[in-house]
């Protein structure tokens, strides 16, 4: 792109190469680099990184010629070299460190479906990548060509979701659903677009990123007979925005994508306010919206990246506010064990009283805000169209006063005491009175 004002790079170990074949994604995917020797003619290595590169039993590498382009050579700390480049730190073992901290495998209904949320579910379509993420939170099964999905497992993924009408949203993941056979991707999106009640797909994917040659005219002409399509893409420094980063974001908006960005917090690359002030006004500049900023999982492999939660809400009390509100992610701690995406954020609520808040903003400025005194809601009734599933509703359920507690597991034995079935104990008298039908009987206090 002639004028963008974001660089383009390509290191000297390639400047013989000529630009067909540079800007030839098979080209960029075939010449890989994942050998010691291979590194060592375009960045000279460290004692670590090298004896990580010669360990037996190391999460798959492979870096495009063009994502290592991005490296300074000279700098061992270099933000991206930190995050594809492996290190023996990785071999490390922490406490809470798990193979699977996101419980994906227990929520899986069938292989490579991940079905969480109500509404919609995650479906990984291959292990494979165009370059590997040591903190990758999938290394379990990413990465290695003999773990991915069979003919078969697709089928039984279809079928699933033909049978699970609440699903309306699939997000598209894995490994990266852009590294495969452009006929495979349009097959899986074509199968999915047969299905009446998923409403979107979503594509989460770094090949933009790390292979950005990859966004050609004719991926996009045929993602764009699916619509409508989302997409999720991967950066997580500055450094990432690059003129060819530019170029396949504008050609993926042009075909009518919404862009959003999903970064993961990380020790030593990007866990900076300043920087990520930088980063998500970067991001926008290219019609990229950040989405997630993600607290690094307990994954094995990922110690070395961790960061205190609190460096996350410090990043997030420095954008809002402080920048564009659209420019600012939500900070996420994806619940080890399964419990799925958790947002925490500065308290912008300092007290209150029955009819009035004391809030704070960005700067500091306290204020308050005087609640009507003469509110009556919309009837609830009157909405007659969809409404979630019972079962998962969670908190919103006991507001809606379907449900008035939610107990942990084994509750209702362990407070039994072991005592017997007696008069006073009599069922109905924890039924409460006029929950959950609107105007009527007030409630029981005693
Ligand atoms: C992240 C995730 C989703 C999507 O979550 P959103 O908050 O809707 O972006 C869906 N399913 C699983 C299992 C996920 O981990």
């Amino acid at each position: 792109m002639a004028n963008t004002p974001f660089p383009s790079r390509r290191a000297p170990a390639y400047a013989d190469v000529p630009d067909e074949q540079w800007n030839n994604w098979r080209w960029q995917l075939s010449n890989r680099i994942n050998t010691v020797e291979e590194f060592e003619r375009v960045i000279p290595l460290t004692e670590s990184e090298r004896k990580a590169l010669s360990a037996a039993k190391l999460f798959r590498v492979d870096i495009t010629p063009y994502f290592i382009s991005l490296i300074n050579p000279d700098d061992p700390q270099d933000p991206i070299r930190l995050q594809v480049v492996p290190t023996d730190t990785e071999m490390v073992p922490f406490t809470s460190m798990m193979e699977d901290s996101l419980a994906e495998d227990r929520h899986s209904p069938v292989p490579g479906l991940v079905h969480r949320y109500p509404d919609r579910v995650l479906m990984l379509v291959t292990t494979q990548c165009a370059t590997y993420c040591r903190y990758c939170t999938r290394s379990r099964i990413v990465g290695d060509p003999t773990a991915t999905f069979s003919r078969s497992e697709f089928e039984m993924q279809l079928e699933y979701l033909k049978n699970t009408p609440q699903v309306r949203d699939v997000l598209l993941s894995g490994g990266d659903p852009l590294v495969l056979a452009p006929k495979i991707l349009e097959e899986i999106l074509r199968r999915l677009r047969e299905i009446p009640h998923i409403e979107i797909v979503r594509i989460g994917s770094r090949v933009p990123v790390f292979l950005p040659m990859r966004v050609t005219d004719e991926l996009c002409d045929m993602l764009q007979k699916y619509h409508p399509l989302w997409m999720n893409i991967h950066v997580n420094h500055p450094n990432e925005i690059t003129a060819e980063l530019a170029q396949a974001c504008d050609k993926l908006t042009r075909a009518g994508i919404p862009l959003g960005n999903q970064a993961v917090l990380l020790k030593g690359v990007n866990d900076n306010v300043h920087l990520q002030r930088q980063l998500v006004q970067d991001l926008v500049r290219i019609r990229v919206r950040p989405y997630y900023l993600y607290q690094c999982d307990l994954v094995e492999g990922a110690g070395h990246f961790r960061t205190p939660v609190a460096k996350g809400i410090e990043i997030l009390e420095g954008l809002r506010g402080h920048t564009s509100g659209f420019a600012v992610p939500m900070f996420i701690v994806d619940a080890p064990g399964g419990g799925g995406k958790i947002p925490l954020m500065p308290n912008y609520l300092l007290t209150m009283s029955d009819h009035k808040l004391v809030l704070r903003n960005y700067e500091g400025y306290i204020t308050t805000y005087e609640e009507p005194t003469d509110y009556t809601p919309r009837d609830a009734a009157a909405w007659t169209g969809r409404r979630p599933e019972p079962g998962q509703t969670g908190l919103t359920g006991l507001l809606d006063g379907d449900q008035m507690v939610i107990k942990p597991e084994g509750f209702d034995q362990l407070h039994d005491r072991g005592g017997m079935q007696h008069r006073l104990k009599d069922e109905r008298k924890w039924v409460p009175l006029g929950i959950g039908e609107g105007e009527s009987t007030p409630g029981n206090d005693g």
